[in-house]
């Protein structure tokens, strides 16, 4: 594949640059297929993931203003139910009663180097003091804070927002501080996770960003040696590539790490039909 065709970075391109710059040039330099299973039992692992883009899809329902009775109906396994239930009691925890200032399903770009940066919002909440980045999440575990913490998505989505985000605060950049992430977990609703953001956080964060895709440009100019496997072993037993690598043939379990194998949702959006692009 021609190297012109990388011209997009997403939180999860990032992420799998960030844990092996191997997987980083498979998936999205050479765009290989996945020779093997990510996680096992493969097939329970391959529906929970089904149903946790359609919960996606209800919340989304519900947000542009779909009656919640209405979307309930559409909830019909045993973990949409669950989950739709968890939602609903918490619409008032969560404000979204009165569903002004909602933008979901939000997308966001600005140029990052040689390259955009992309990234797809459940819900960015505008309110007067406060501007709340939602990400629903559908994981068995509850994932450390510490661990969220670190991880692309927390740092690309706070950073973009600030970056991008100026048309949902009429036309005024927003401030860092008044920003926050919050994942909300559908099986563990009373728990979210909740990360606000400063200005230094905001300069640090787009100043690694940065460094990372002048990496990337620099890997793409040597794709022979530019892109090294993980020293890291436990990372390729979820890993789609190890045949390719000679790390293993057997998948490890989903529920271990099923927040490391999301899908990239960006990947495949088309950029002509994205209305907030930052130039
Ligand atoms: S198997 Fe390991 S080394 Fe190979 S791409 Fe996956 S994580 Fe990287």
């Amino acid at each position: 594949m021609a190297l012109a065709s990388l011209t997009t970075l997403s939180q999860s391109s990032l992420q799998d640059y960030a844990d092996c710059p191997r997987r980083f040039q498979l998936r999205y330099v050479e765009r290989l297929a996945y020779p093997a299973v990510e996680s096992e039992p493969a097939l329970e692992n391959e529906q929970h993931q089904r149903e946790g883009e359609f919960f996606h899809r209800l919340v989304q329902q519900y947000l542009v203003g779909i009656p919640s009775e209405q979307v309930s109906k559409l909830a019909n396994t045993p973990n949409l139910q669950r989950w739709w239930e968890n939602f609903s009691n918490a619409i008032d925890l969560l404000g979204f009663k009165n569903l002004t200032g909602l933008y979901p399903e939000a997308t966001l770009s600005a140029p990052l180097g040689n390259f955009r940066l992309l990234a797809k919002y459940d819900l960015i909440s505008v309110r007067e003091n406060k501007t709340i980045i939602y990400d629903w999440k559908t994981y068995r575990k509850r994932p450390r804070n510490e661990w969220l913490a670190a991880r692309m998505q927390t740092r690309v989505y706070r950073a973009l927002l600030v970056h991008a985000g100026a048309h949902l605060n009429d036309g005024r950049p927003f401030e860092p501080e008044q920003i926050e992430m919050v994942y909300w977990f559908a099986d563990f609703p009373n728990d979210p996770a909740r990360f606000a953001y400063t200005s230094a956080q905001y300069e640090r964060d787009w100043s690694t960003l940065l460094k990372l895709a002048d990496e990337i440009q620099i890997a793409l100019q040597r794709p022979q040696d530019g892109f090294p496997l993980t020293d890291d072993e436990a990372r390729c037993l979820h890993c789609p590539y190890r045949s390719y690598c000679e790390r293993g043939v057997y998948a490890g379990k989903a529920d271990e790490a099923e927040a490391e194998l999301e899908a990239d949702e960006s990947f495949n959006l088309d950029f002509e039909q994205i209305g907030e692009i930052a130039f």
